[in-house]
């Protein structure tokens, strides 16, 4: 639901970095903070696919270190011993 960032590219207008979003229906589009040009692409277009090849992609958080995990419950049979 709803739109998620999806990447970040130069503003048409004023070649400022914008965030684009998509929606629900992969429409791309931004409103650029800096000279208000608000901007969309459908899926399927020329468009869209250019803007796809100019977007960012969004840098993923960086994945922290996996935690020490809690210790894993091998059994240890004693002995290897199957008679
Ligand atoms: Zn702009």
């Amino acid at each position: 639901m709803g739109k998620r960032n999806f990447g970040t590219m130069p503003c048409s207008e004023c070649g400022k970095e914008v965030v684009v979003k998509e929606n629900e229906n992969e429409t791309l589009s931004y409103s650029c903070a800096w000279c208000d040009d608000s901007n969309y692409a459908k899926k399927g277009t020329g468009k869209h696919s250019g803007w796809k090849s100019r977007i960012k992609p969004l840098e993923s958080a960086p994945t922290p270190p996996a935690p020490p995990a809690t210790k894993p419950k091998t059994q240890k049979t004693e002995s290897g011993l199957i008679l």
